[in-house]
């Protein structure tokens, strides 16, 4: 029997629930599914999902470029960062009642030592998963449970915008490593590029400017577009790539200390190793689930990289201590630059169109799938 629900959606049987999900690595594949519905069991939160922000994974996923299924489904449920509210919770569950607003991280633990420190975000055994991604299902569903530790409990003044603290994780953990790695030597940067004015780059440039750094942001987009102004209200600099090619950077604006790649474009990230200056860093974001080749001037760049003590290095995911350190500069910078981090929700997609928030518009800063009100 069919029965219709409050949000519109018809089941087909009670206990289940409606997801978004593909068959990893077969292109175009998302479509809603029915799945059961999990259940907030002893230990565990049942979550209400509100809202999922869909990245560039997401569409590099339902390309059939990237993804994996949990053990033994054939469907990987997408989505991975999601705001929602404490339904329910299970026997034993402190610390979080019903009514709460919740992110939760993305990665989980294999046993690998770094993963039992609390750093899966550092794994070294590869067998982590993560939530939407890479062997457990994700977000993109009316519900799902999780254990209390992989929550972050979300202050009810970021309501409006907290969907942005996965990504903006993901730039927290880049810069406090590039500046923890730069304890190696008496650092003192000024000046920093990045590079990609999508979430990354915005939320990077945001966290650049509130640390004081002077800022350049370069990217695709054209100068009078929102990722310009908003980029312009944040006292940073914009420029087109058209126009400043990566490369010449470094004579166009002297020394640069820090460089954030957020374009996900690998021949990007090798132009942009011309470009640091002395002593300076290079942190590499883009998860590039391709297989471009380029040619690059390995000996100038090699020179380069010794004679200036540079520093090149990769930062993916996020553990929570990132996101709880996500959550204080929310509200340091919105104190800053008020509505700032609204202006990145470009574009809400209901439930049922989510092939519509899967397509990736170029105007498109942060695309939002809506589960549910609240
Ligand atoms: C997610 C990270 C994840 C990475 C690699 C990104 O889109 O934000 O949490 O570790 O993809 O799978
Ligand atoms: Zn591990």
């Amino acid at each position: 029997m069919r029965q219709p629900t409050l949000d519109g959606m018809a089941r087909t049987m009670t206990n289940t629930m409606h997801a978004i999900a593909v068959t990893p690595k077969q292109a175009g594949s998302a479509r809603q599914v029915e799945l059961p519905r999990p259940e907030a069991g002893a230990g565990l939160a049942r979550m209400r999902v509100l809202e999922v922000g869909i990245d560039g994974t997401d569409t590099e996923i339902n390309k059939g470029e990237y993804g994996e299924a949990p053990p033994g489904a054939d469907v990987l449920v997408i989505g991975h960062e999601a705001l929602s509210l404490v339904e329910k919770v299970g026997e034993g569950v402190t610390g979080f009642q019903a009514g709460d607003l919740v992110v939760s991280t993305v990665r989980r633990p294999d046993g690998c030592p770094n993963c039992r420190a609390g750093e899966s975000d550092m794994c070294l055994a590869g067998g982590y998963t993560e939530r939407g991604i890479k062997g457990a299902h994700g977000y993109m569903a009316e519900y799902y449970s999780e254990k209390p530790e992989f929550m972050v409990k979300i202050p009810p003044t970021l309501r409006g915008f907290a969907v942005l603290l996965e990504p903006l994780s993901i730039v927290e953990k880049a810069t406090t490593q590039a500046w923890k790695a730069q304890e190696r030597m008496l650092w003192q940067p000024a000046r920093a590029v990045v590079l990609g004015a999508g979430p990354i780059g915005i939320l990077a440039t945001i966290l650049l400017r509130l640390k004081g750094l002077e800022v350049h942001v370069f990217a695709k987009t054209a100068g009078d577009s929102l990722q310009a102004q908003v980029v312009q209200s944040l006292g940073a600099s914009y420029g087109s790539v058209d126009d400043h090619p990566v490369a010449g950077l470094r004579d166009e604006l002297g020394q640069i200390d820090f460089i954030l790649e957020g374009t996900g474009n690998s021949a990007v990230a090798f132009q942009a190793m011309a470009a640091i200056g002395t002593n300076g860093v290079l942190c590499l974001t883009g998860v590039s689930g391709g297989d471009r080749t380029i040619e690059i001037p390995s000996d100038a760049i090699n020179l380069q990289m010794v004679l200036g003590n540079r520093l090149l290095f990769g930062s993916v995911n996020a553990n929570r201590r990132y996101f709880e350190t996500g959550v204080q500069h929310f509200q340091q910078a919105e104190a800053r630059w008020p509505g700032v981090f609204e202006r990145l929700l470009t574009r809400r997609v209901p439930f049922q169109d989510f092939n519509a928030a899967l397509d990736r518009r170029p105007e498109d800063i942060k695309t939002l799938l809506t589960v549910a009100t609240g």
